[in-house]
This record gives C-alpha cells, structure tokens and sequence, in this order.
C-alpha cells in the first residue's frame, strides 16, 4: 500500500468516491481506504432520489453540478450508473405551499434549472393515476430523476481508477497526526470473521498532505479522532416498496413513460414507481436520531426494524393520493440511519482549527449531492475558494457550543422539517433556549421575539408583551409578516429617537497597536467610521471575496473606540488615504471567528485524544 499521498480520502461512500475522482481530477496524487466495501454504508440502501435543486444556491448548484457529472459518467467510465430523468412533481395541496414554491421557481431560475408550473388538471390530464382534487397546483421540473446509489458510486471509483488515484478496502483509519507538515495517518487493516468485521494486528502509517474525511455514519469516531466536534448525527429512515399496482403496470404496458418522482410535500413524502409498484419514502414526526456516541463497529450494512406505526400516517396519504395503490401490499422495507446536520446542509469544508484537514460530513441527500460535493471541495483545497458560496456549508458554522445532545435532537428536527412550510422568517423550536446573554429575562419580558444565531437567542423583533407562546410562529409568512409593524416601530424609533442593540451574539475583535488603522482598513472594505462612530462593512478574503474559507463571510460593525497611535508603518496596502486613523478599534462581526486572509493558516496543534 501507498505511504504517501498528496491527499488521503477516507471513506468509500458516494461522498468519498466522487472526491477521489476529482482530486485525481486535479492530477493530485489521491489514496482512498475503507474500512469495509465501497458503498457499505448509507449509500447502499439510498432510494437514489436526484432533487435537481431546493431553495439554497450552494446545494443547489451542487446538486446540478452531480447531475450534470452523472449523465458523462458511463462515456468516462464505461458503467452505466442507472440514471433515469423522469421529473419531479411538488405537489401543493394549499395556497400558502404554492407560495413556497414561488422562491423555489426563483433559486431554480437563477441557477439555470429549467421548471414548469402545473394546475390540477395539468397534472390529472398527464398523470390520471394521481388524484388530484384536493390539489391547488405544483412545481414541476423535467430535469430530475433518480440513480442507482451504488452503481454511480462504482463509476466515480472506477473513475478516480482510471484517473491514477488508488483504493484500498479493509482498511480503516485510526488516528490522525498532524506533524507541523502533513499528517501522519495510522490505519489498521480489517478482517472478516465470522460475518463480523474485526480489527487485525496489521498496522500501517500513511503521510499525507491533504485529508477529506468522508466517514458518513461513523462522524462521532472521526470527530474523537480528531479532537473536534462534527454535529453529524444519523437519524432513522425508512422507505416501503409496493408489490406492483396493475393500475401501474397497465398504464405502464399502454406505452406511457414512467411518473414523475412525486412529492406531496403536505403530507411529508415522496413517492416513485419501483418494478410495477411504488416506493414511498416519508419524512415522518418522531423519526429517532442513532449512533450518537459513535456508530457501532459491528454495524455494517445493516438496517433497523421497519416501524409502520410511525408512518402510517404518510402511508395512508399515499393510499389517498395513488388510490389505486390501496390494493397492494408491501414487498421490501428499508429503515437506515441517514446523517443530518442540526441545519440539514452537510459539513463540507476545512476542519474547524485543523490545517489541511477537510470534512465532507452530515450527508442527508449524498447520493444528489455526491458529484458537486467532490468538484467544489476539490476548488477550495487546491484554489483556496469555489466559485460557488460555500457559507452555508463550511463546518465551522457550529461552534464549541454545540453539544452532542443538542445535535441529535436538533438532527432529529431537521429531518421532521424537510418537509414543512419553509418561511423565509422560519425559526426552529428544538434545544432553546441554549446560550443566552445576561439580558434575556428583561428582553422576553419586554415581549422580545427570538431567534437562535450561533446557538445564541437574540431579538428578532419585539411583539406584544403578553403574546402567547405560538405568536411568532403564526406571524409567518411568505407575504408580509405578522412581525412588520412592531419591526416597523422598533426602526422608526431608532431612526427618529434611540435603542439599544444587544451584541452579545456578535464575535468581538479588539485591534489595536501601531498598524491598527492600516489593518482594519485593508481588511474591510468601507471606509472606517470616525472616531466614537459606527458602521456595517465586510470582512473580505485574500482574493478580495466574501466566501470562506480563506475568510469566513463576515459582516462586521466596525467602532472606532480611541484615538491612541497613528497606524502608519504596515505591511498592509491601504484601500484609503483617510487622515483620521486611530489606532483602537473594536470590531464586531457577525459569525464564528475568522482566521486571518493574509496571516498563514493558523498553526495547527497535534489533535488531543479525547
Ligand atoms: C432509507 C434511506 C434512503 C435514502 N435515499 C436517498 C435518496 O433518495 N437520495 C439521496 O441523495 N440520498 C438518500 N439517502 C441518503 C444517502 O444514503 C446518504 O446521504 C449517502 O449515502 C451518504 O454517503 P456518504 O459517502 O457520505 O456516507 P456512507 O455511504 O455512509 O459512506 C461512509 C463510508 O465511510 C467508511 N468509513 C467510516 N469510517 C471509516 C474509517 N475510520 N476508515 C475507513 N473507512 C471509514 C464507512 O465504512 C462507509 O462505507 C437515503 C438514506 C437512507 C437511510
């Protein structure tokens, strides 16, 4: 086996095998072990749903990104990796789902996805088996489908193959090493004994410049491994397959094509056609999160007890929707742990405080999100940054504050989430309050609205005092907002008169010393306020951007506190010739700390055991 590597992958799911390939894509010397067989973890038993795009730019431009990879895999290749483009029909049963899917059309547009809007005859009229009279209308997008999980994860390897790149089975990773260079990689060779998979007195160390992990279910080992916190806790999911329904199989025989992926998203579910018969797949209340403290060696490809109770619901939403499926019985059910994030986007990016330590973890849709996971991590290890925004998904997004009961319990409110109203002004329930600053009895007494930012409460607005607890949640909206005017009143009163504004939320920086000015000024890009001011600027990155990770998007209220030196002799070329430079100034900014764009990496400590 290889010893060194410019980068080591490990983990042979979906996730790990399309970085593999791009790495090699990059001509980057590339290693990827696992401790099992390629997709012996989630992605084998994944429905292969391919979700072209949802309402966030990043994901959704990874997701057209995979989808675009996919269709030129089996020419790069020669394996076929069972792609069918079908469509995807989102079904809205009232008024205010249609509205959702209004920004839905808009992301889709941005990001060039191609999208029509159908009526309730529109869709009996090309799909008769789906009722529709309880429908106000849908989304519908030619351009998805689904995949066979394993096969496009066989493809991306063979890929990676062909491109140089080396794998290895029945190796799993042990330890991590960060030698002040590269990273010193101990990794133990696997053995089968019995059906069971055991460690073997067979040991080995790898050097490597670059790591991605991609570990999927076993994140809390990796996290220990490591000495940080990963917040990607699996959560149970289960899908049934109908025997076939010969309302589907005649329709089918007449020479009509297959249904769409169908998303009847009030009743929390999605529903394909499978051999004849149908797939539902819910996104149920109640689904418990597994493997908090760690995924059991033992488990393999396993799968939990399937629990019809907790579904029963969906299922007979199903029977309601497709009536003629209430004929059928059930033929197959899987119920597997599926990794969520507390937000529900993945952790891909740099290792919080590790250098060259990448995570590609907390995968709810990997199979979509596998080939644009691989390409824009692949830019920002070689490049610095992706042309895409990867804000929303850099895994230093949660802090120290995290903990792992909050994860799992908030892993367990994104996957019941998936399929409710998304307001823009959505705020989730689950684990609040968590930090809270020395104001927060005062402000809830004063009728303060929160929300959470950074596991802090803050103000969003200030309601009636005596508001019931469900107020804010009735104030959303995807029109105006029950919240306008009290906002209204609270902006009018700052304009015209005065406020207070609770920055406990906020990350403090103090700069100051000989420079300071100089600093501050080529690191924001307004110019700096006058002494005993305030104002609102960006902190950017090396390249002049406000992506991470060479600077974390950050905005920053910058306060110029005191005049104490003139900042005059500095490294830093100043973006300003202003004459009144003070050398104190305090710098709030709104996210987690930010490494330093022309600083080095930070030096990075050998990772403690925990
Ligand atoms: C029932 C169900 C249906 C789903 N349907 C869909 C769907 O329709 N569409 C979709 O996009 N997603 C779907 N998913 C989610 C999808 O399965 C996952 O998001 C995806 O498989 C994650 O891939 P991964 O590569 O991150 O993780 P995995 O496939 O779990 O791979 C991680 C790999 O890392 C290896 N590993 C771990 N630790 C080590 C170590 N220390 N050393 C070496 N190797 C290690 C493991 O053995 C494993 O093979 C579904 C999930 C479930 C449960």
């Amino acid at each position: 086996m290889k010893t060194h590597v410019k980068a080591l992958v490990v983990g042979g799911g979906a996730v790990g095998a399309s970085i593999a390939c791009h790495l090699a894509k990059r001509g980057w010397d590339t290693l990827l072990l696992e401790r099992d067989e390629l997709t012996s973890g989630s992605t084998w038993h994944a429905a292969g749903l391919l979700p072209h795009f949802n309402m966030s730019y990043a994901t959704t431009h990874i997701h057209d990104y995979s989808i675009r990879f996919y269709k030129g895999l089996e020419a790069e290749t020669g394996l076929n990796p069972g792609f069918f483009v079908l469509g995807n029909l989102r079904m809205a049963q009232s008024r205010a789902r249609m509205d959702e899917y209004m920004p839905y059309a808009t992301t889709a547009e941005t990001c060039g996805v191609p999208f029509e809007w159908l009526s309730p005859d529109q869709i009996k009229e090309r799909w008769p088996l789906v009722r529709t009279d309880d429908l106000v209308g849908a989304l519908f997008h030619p351009t998805d489908g689904y995949i066979n999980p394993a096969d496009v994860t066989q493809a991306m390897a063979k890929g990676a193959r062909q491109l140089g790149a080396t794998i290895e089975r029945k190796w799993q990773v042990d330890g991590y090493d960060w030698t002040g260079s590269e990273w010193r990689v101990t990794v133990t060779r696997m053995a089968e004994k019995g059906g069971n998979l055991v460690a073997t007195d067979e040991q080995a160390v790898i050097t490597a410049e670059h790591v991605v992990t991609a570990t999927g279910n076993h994140a809390q080992r990796t996290a220990r491994l490591l000495g940080i916190k990963i917040p990607a806790i699996p959560v149970e999911h289960q899908y049934i397959v109908t025997e076939p329904d010969p309302a589907l199989v005649e329709w089918r025989n007449a020479g009509n094509p297959q249904h769409p992926v169908l998303r009847d998203a009030d009743a929390k579910w999605y529903v394909r056609e499978e051999r004849g018969g149908w797939i539902l797949g819910p996104y149920e209340r109640g689904a418990p999160a597994q493997f908090e403290y760690g995924c059991p060696d033992s488990f393999r490809a396993d799968l939990f007890p399937l629990d019809l109770e907790r579904i029963e619901a969906e299922y007979m939403s199903m029977i309601h929707r497709i009536p003629s499926s209430e004929q059928v019985g059930l033929k197959d059910d899987f119920n597997g742990p599926i990794c969520f994030t507390p937000d529900g986007n993945p952790l891909l990016g740099p290792a919080p405080g590790l250098r060259n330590m990448w995570l590609a973890e907390g995968f709810s849709f990997g199979i979509t999100a596998a080939g644009g996971a691989g390409h824009y991590l692949v830019q920002l290890m070689a490049e610095g940054e992706a042309e895409i925004d990867m804000g929303a998904l850099d895994p230093r997004r949660f802090g120290d504050w995290m903990t792992t009961e909050y994860a799992a319990r908030k892993n367990e409110e994104a996957y019941e989430h998936v399929f409710i109203l998304h307001h823009p002004d959505e705020e989730r329930p689950a684990c609040r309050p968590l930090r809270t600053s020395p104001a927060y009895d005062r402000q809830k007494r004063l009728g303060a609205q929160f929300g959470q930012v950074n596991g802090w409460e803050r103000p969003n607005y200030y309601g009636p005092e005596d508001a019931p607890d469900s107020f804010d949640h009735d104030a959303r909206s995807f029109r105006r907002g029950g919240w306008w005017h009290y906002a209204e009143a609270e902006a009018r009163a700052i304009r015209e008169r005065a406020g207070l504004i609770d920055a406990t939320a906020f990350t403090e920086h103090l700069v100051r010393g000989p420079g300071a000015t100089a600093f501050l000024d080529w690191f924001t890009c307004n110019a700096l306020p006058r002494v005993g001011r305030v104002n609102l600027t960006y902190a950017l990155s090396s390249a002049g951007t406000v992506r991470p990770p060479t600077a974390r998007r950050s905005a920053c209220l910058a306060a110029s506190k005191r005049a104490v030196s003139r900042g005059s002799s500095t490294p830093f070329p100043s973006r300003s010739n202003r004459a009144d430079t003070a050398g104190g100034f305090r710098m709030i900014s709104a996210s987690v700390t930010t490494p330093s764009p022309f600083a080095s990496h930070p030096a990075t400590k050998r990772p403690s055991r925990l």
